[in-house]
């Protein structure tokens, strides 16, 4: 590995992702003038950021067990090419915790957290502890994993109230959880979900929270360095999402009291410093009813990362980089100051009416512009979407003084988008931004799929 002077930035980082986000970490890269190595399949040899980097290892072919999770290939790839650091992005290895253990034990900077906290906040039985440690707010539930006995099972149900919903410690994606209304159905639920843990996360391991009827989805960003200095970037509200997918995320959050958004910022900022957290993430909570609930921690950069940044005018993925590069916070608390409002809206390779992913190729594109608009994408016409990974091609975010602003600028850009040849999910996004309820503000977690399920169409 090619030495670097202590607290100077890397020459050189490996960017182990694809798509939007291994361009997005390419761009913070050039501006803070670090090279980029972009490590592909060979579904994506041809794709304009691959091509755009100053080296590209080819990994592997299209499935991305064999390229994008190959560990072996890719920490190859980095001492080849003398890299000196590696960003995961989101996705893929971004957390693993053996990854990140490989990479800096061959030598290398992972960006992101240490391996450590990584599989602290992985289980989610371990996250929750130390959350509450921490003083963080979590859903009330059992302390710590399920008991095996069936009448100590039953107790918990009892005193926690139902409906419960019983979760994997080792869940992930949505996956993994079951939601229980009655007495008579917990005890099959609980063995159901602890086989299907195991099967699915090699790990029965199972507890249980008190199941939240109608909340919104808010998480808070952090950034925190590896000094114990740690700050608060506002909120986002992604409670726009189908089978626990966001398509639809906001900074800030309509309609929270900011008093409470400030106690339970301050308490993330608070809990890294105490967890020794390094790098940028994210506290997710359910809310309702003025209450904030912990669900779990991301650490890592996240998709909706950008509606963060236009709101505070903070490059997070540059701040990612800067931390892993061994430098001090340079931003305060009292530094960051919230402005405006700003939207994302995912843009899926995907049938808008039965979300079939839709791949194949671009044929004709113009991307939207004007004030306020940023366009987070790879595509271009005639690029090819390969069938292998996520349907996520791209996101289109809009900014403006109001959150009435930001989308009315959402509509003009998603009225001037042309995107032909594949199914998008744009008209979807369109109705979205015409509905009533979204336009109020506040939708809860079950929005989407009950607008749906009403025209028959989830
Ligand atoms: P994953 O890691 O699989 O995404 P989470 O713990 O983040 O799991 O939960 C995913 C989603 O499941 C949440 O966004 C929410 O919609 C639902 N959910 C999880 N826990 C609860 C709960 N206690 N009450 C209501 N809904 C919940």
């Amino acid at each position: 590995m090619a030495t670097r002077k202590s607290g100077a930035l890397f020459d050189k980082v490996l960017i182990a992702n694809r798509g939007e986000i291994a361009l997005r970490i390419q761009r913070a890269c050039r501006e803070l003038g670090i090279k980029t190595v972009v490590v592909h399949s060979e579904a994506d040899r041809d794709a304009k950021y691959v091509r755009l980097a100053d080296e590209s290892v080819c990994i592997g072919p299209p499935p991305s067990s064999q390229s994008y999770l190959n560990i072996p290939a890719i920490i190859a790839a980095a001492e080849v090419t003398d890299a000196q650091a590696i960003h995961p992005g989101y996705g893929f290895l971004s957390e693993n915790a053996d990854f990140a253990e490989k990479v800096e034990k061959s030598g290398f900077v992972f960006i992101g957290p240490r391996a450590d906290t990584i599989r602290l906040m992985g289980d989610k039985v371990s996250a929750k502890a130390a959350m509450l440690k921490s003083g963080v707010p979590c859903v009330p539930g059992t302390e710590g994993a399920l008991s095996e006995d069936p009448k100590a099972i039953l107790k918990s149900a009892r005193d926690i109230g139902y409906p419960v919903i019983i979760k994997a410690a080792g869940g992930g994606g949505g996956r993994g959880m079951r939601v229980v209304h009655t007495e008579a159905a917990l005890l099959s639920a609980v063995s159901l979900t602890r086989s299907e843990a195991q099967a699915a996360f090699g790990n029965p391991t199972v507890y249980m929270e008190k199941f939240l009827v109608n909340p919104r989805h808010i998480e808070i960003q952090v950034l925190a360095d590896s000094f114990k200095n740690a700050v608060w970037l506002g909120e986002r509200d992604c409670s726009m999402q189908r089978r626990h997918q966001k398509i639809i995320e906001e900074a800030p959050a309509p309609g929270i009291n900011p008093r409470v958004l400030t106690r339970i910022g301050d308490r993330c900022a608070e809990a890294c410093r105490k967890m020794g957290y390094r790098g940028a993430g994210t506290f997710e909570f359910l809310y309702e009813e003025d209450e904030f609930y912990f669900i779990e921690m991301n650490t890592r950069i996240q998709v909706e990362h950008p509606v963060t940044e236009l709101i505070t005018g903070i490059d997070l993925v540059q701040q990612q980089i800067r931390i892993a590069a061994g430098e001090r916070l340079a931003i305060r608390q009292r530094d960051i100051v919230k402005r405006g409002h700003a939207i994302e809206c995912r843009i899926n390779a995907e049938d808008p009416y039965t979300f079939v992913p839709s791949p194949g190729r671009i044929t004709s594109y113009h991307a939207p512009g004007g004030p306020g608009i940023r366009i987070d994408s790879h595509i271009y016409q005639n690029y090819f979407v390969p069938p292998n990974y996520d349907s996520m091609i791209g996101k289109v975010i809009a900014y403006g003084d109001s959150r009435q602003h930001a989308i009315a600028r959402m509509r003009i850009a998603l009225s001037e988008m042309v995107l032909e040849g594949i199914k998008t999910n744009i008209p979807l996004h369109q109705e979205l931004l015409a509905d009533d309820s979204f336009l109020r503000g506040g939708t809860s977690i079950h929005f989407l799929e009950e607008r749906l399920a009403k025209r028959g169409k989830t």
